[in-house]
């Protein structure tokens, strides 16, 4: 299949790429980057850019550092990069164990961190990850820098609130507090495929043992990540142990809206994973507590 055909052009600064967003804001003009979804797309002419403005040449969106208590990862930094980062392993395990999950080492390599957050895939394991970490991003238009919480972020099915103009050019997330237990979960057929469904927990205790902070978002089971605030909410002042857990997972599963039903799994099976994930992602996480260290290999 070959794609419609296109303009194309290649900046190299940021400068350059936002004022070729400016000056075409009323052509239908797509951002490149690793191009592991939006070339399918084209092929496929699900997608019919008149202009594709391709970031690649842009090397000053692709680091990963340290400041402030968060990591900073260039939008243009490849999943690959996190993958072998010693920093990200050390400093933030959540995203270093889930980065594995995506797709093959071959996606991994091209397909970007900016890329995954900007398509919103209901699928993706970044955009769960945001969630459940507090990241935020950092998009520039013509009129300078964004900045927008993860969760105003991802609005729908493959919907942020990026505007046509603007580039999305840093995702931060916080390091990961000490003491916290975490798990990243999700069920596909092969490794590698995107997840029929998904969970990630965070899970703190205060000094009696008791839950005091919890943070869960389930991925893949409907329209978009979706933040459990309501069993996160019967989490909290609770001893943590297989019954809570259970009533945790059924919480969840009966809350969860609109559940997808494709030619992959029916709205059904995907209500009973929103329980059984939630239920051992809570398990996970508080079983790692005080572990501290990453998990041998991730799991999918
Ligand atoms: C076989 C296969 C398996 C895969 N499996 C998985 C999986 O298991 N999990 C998973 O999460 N993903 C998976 N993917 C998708 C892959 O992770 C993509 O890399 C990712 O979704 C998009 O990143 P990209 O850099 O390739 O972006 P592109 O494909 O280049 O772009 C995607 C979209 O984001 C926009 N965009 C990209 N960068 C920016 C930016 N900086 N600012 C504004 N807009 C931007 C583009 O305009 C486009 O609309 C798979 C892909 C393939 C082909």
């Amino acid at each position: 299949m070959k794609p419609a055909r296109f303009e194309y052009a290649a900046p190299h600064t940021l400068h350059e790429a936002v004022s070729l967003l400016q000056q075409h804001e009323d052509e239908d003009v797509k951002i490149l980057a690793g191009g592991q979804s939006l070339v399918p797309l084209l092929n496929m002419r699900m997608a019919r850019p008149e202009l594709l403005v391709d970031l690649n040449r842009i090397g000053e969106l692709q680091y990963i550092r340290e400041e402030d208590g968060w990591l900073a990862i260039g939008a243009m930094t490849r999943k690959r990069a996190v993958e072998e980062s010693e920093l990200v392993r050390q400093r933030q395990p959540v995203l270093f164990e889930a980065t594995k999950l995506v797709g093959h080492p071959q996606i991994r390599n091209r397909g970007t961190v900016g890329g995954s957050m900007a398509h919103a895939d209901p699928a993706a394991e970044y955009p769960a990850l945001a969630l459940v970490l507090g990241a935020e991003m950092r998009a520039v238009g013509p009129g300078g820098e964004r900045r927008i919480a993860a969760e105003d972020f991802f609005q729908s099915y493959l919907m942020t609130a990026l505007e046509p103009v603007e580039v999305l050019t840093e995702v931060r997330v916080p390091v990961l507090e000490a003491e916290t237990g975490w798990s990243f979960l999700e069920v596909a057929r092969r490794h590698g495929d995107f997840a029929l469904g998904g969970a990630t927990a965070l899970v703190r205790l205060d000094g009696g043992g008791s839950i005091s902070q919890a943070r869960i978002v389930l991925f893949g089971l409907s329209a978009g990540s979706v933040r459990l605030e309501e069993v996160e909410g019967l989490l909290i002042g609770q001893r943590p142990g297989d019954a809570l857990y259970e009533e945790a997972g059924a919480l969840a599963s009966r809350g969860l809206e609109d559940p997808l039903s494709d030619t992959h799994a029916s709205a059904e099976y995907r209500r009973h994973l929103a329980g059984v994930l939630t239920k051992r992602a809570l398990g996970e996480a508080v079983g790692r507590l005080g572990a501290g260290q990453p998990s041998e290999e991730g799991r999918g």
